[in-house]
Formats: structure tokens, sequence, C-alpha cells
């Protein structure tokens, strides 16, 4: 009879990962179990000799078996924590990355030098996680939140609720700025697709199970951030400001870009945990 300890099949789980090349093989397997038994992750080595009946070990199997063909983790659970919130997260999203938290608190940072009431624009919003987070953290802002995906806007929608900031954020389907004419903001915000077309070949296979219309930023990667450079001024207020995150070695380009536009006064660029150049953020003028 196959031995059904907690212990056992994390060994075994964790075993088959690596076989498989997958990094992170244990915690993985840790957090898969967590999420089969309903529990927390450390709470498996509180139990650790205690039995997990046939139908969970079937779960169990089934997860392990996707995440050797390189599904997520994000995806196989259905959730990823951003900014200490647990986000909603499907395969029509991007899942959120830890880098983008700089992006989130340099935002919420800057947001307490204004006061009254704020609007803020999150354009290519997937998961919601940006505008959702800086909601949460600031109360005095309203927010319009844009993606060409219906399916990305529907999964926003929910974390808003679950988040209770869905009265506070309007959802726009369509293309960058345009579903917002007429409108002004004090931050337009964006993590748009910024993977060069032809480096896709090079990444993990993690990348290609996520939406790749939230990843391809066209030759240079630099597609978007043009399109938005041009536009976003005519939807800032005067002291407005506009906030990217961008690519390794891409805040340079962005930042010329920005500067060529002629449109912004000051042009910071802000770095994440492994002091990578991660967010480029600029004054209007
Ligand atoms: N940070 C993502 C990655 O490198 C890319 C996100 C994006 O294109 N905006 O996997």
């Amino acid at each position: 009879m196959k031995e059904m300890t907690i212990s056992k099949q994390l060994s075994e789980a964790t075993a088959k990962l690596t076989a498989a090349g997958i990094e992170s093989a244990r915690l993985d397997a840790e957090v898969l179990l967590a999420y089969v038994l309903n529990t927390r992750r450390l709470a498996l080595y509180v139990h650790i000799a205690k039995n997990i009946t046939e139908a969970q070990i079937a779960r169990y199997e089934n997860l392990i078996k996707r995440r050797i063909n390189h599904v997520p983790v994000a995806y196989l659970v259905g959730s990823k924590e951003f900014m200490g919130m647990n986000f909603a997260v499907t395969p029509d999203v991007l899942i959120p990355r830890p880098d983008t938290e700089v992006l989130a608190q340099g935002v919420i940072e800057h947001l307490h030098e204004y006061t009254g009431d704020l609007k803020l624009a999150d354009i290519g919003t997937g998961s919601g996680a940006i505008c959702i987070s800086i909601l949460k953290y600031i109360e005095h802002i309203t927010a319009a939140a844009v993606d060409i995906s219906k399916n990305a806007l529907d999964i926003a929608q929910f974390n808003a609720e679950k988040f209770n900031v869905a009265d506070r954020i309007n959802f726009y389907e369509g293309n960058l700025l345009e579903p917002l004419k007429g409108q002004k903001f004090h931050v337009i915000v964006s993590n748009p697709p910024y993977i060069p077309t032809g480096e896709f070949k090079n990444l993990q296979p993690e990348i290609s199970e996520e939406p790749h219309i939230a990843l391809d930023g066209g030759a240079d990667g630099l597609d978007f951030y043009k399109k938005i450079i041009d536009t976003a001024p005519d939807y800032l207020t005067d002291n407005g400001f506009l906030v990217f995150e961008v690519g390794q070695n891409q805040a340079d380009s962005v930042s010329k870009l920005i500067e060529a536009s002629g449109k912004f006064s000051s042009i910071q660029v802000w770095k994440d945990l492994a002091n990578i150049e991660r967010v480029v953020a600029a004054w209007k003028k």
C-alpha cells in the first residue's frame, strides 16, 4: 500500500519536480500540498506524520503533473500575493511579480504629497494588482482601469470586489488610453507588455503559460511605451505624473523617449530589490 503521510508525499513530489528541472521543487511541493489540504504551508510541518486521504493524494498528484508541465504555481492555486494581498489570478492575466511592488509602493509614497480627491489610470490592468493595491493604501483616490482583454477585466473586477474598492474603480475595455478620452488623471501607471518578440525563446517555459498579449512589446519591447508617452500628456493634470514598469536594460531607452517628447520636466528611475532599474516615473511640465 502507498504510504500516505504528509512527509512521504512531500518528498516524493519534490523528487519528481526536481527530476523535471523545476527550480523551487520543495517550495512548490509544499505550496501545492497546503492548497490541497486547505491549510497553511508551515502547518504541514505540525502534521508531518499524519496520513492524508486517497482523494487528496489524487488531487495532489494531478497538480504535481501540471507543475511538471511548467504551469506556474499561481495558476494552479488560483492566486498570487502582491503588496500583502492575495489576488485571484487565472491564465487570462499576467501573474503579479514582486518587482512590481516597487512601482506600487513608489506611487503610494508620491501620492501622499497630493491632497484632495485624486484620480489614477492603470493602463493594461490585468489582475488589477497595481491599481487595487494603491487604492487599498490611499483612500482619497478613484481609478480608471483599462484592459484590452475582457477576461482580464473580469478578474480585475473580482479582485476589486474582494478588496472592497470596486466602488472606486471604473473598468474600461479598450486600447491603452483610448477609452479615457476627455478625462484627466493625477497619475497614470502602466506595466505594459515589454518583452522583445525575439526573446521569448530564451525565457523560462513558465512564461509561455501566461497571456502573450500581456508580455509581447514588439521588436524592441518598447512599442507600448512609445504609444503611451505619445498620448499620456493629454490625460495628465498639470502636476500629474506617469509611471512605467520597465524590463531589464530598458530604463535608459524609456527615459530618453520621455525626454524626447518634450512634455515632461523631471524623470526618475526607481530600482527593484535586486538593484535593477525597474520603474521610470516622469512629471508633466
Ligand atoms: N515581468 C515580466 C517578465 O519579465 C514581464 C511583464 C511585462 O511584459 N510587463 O516575466
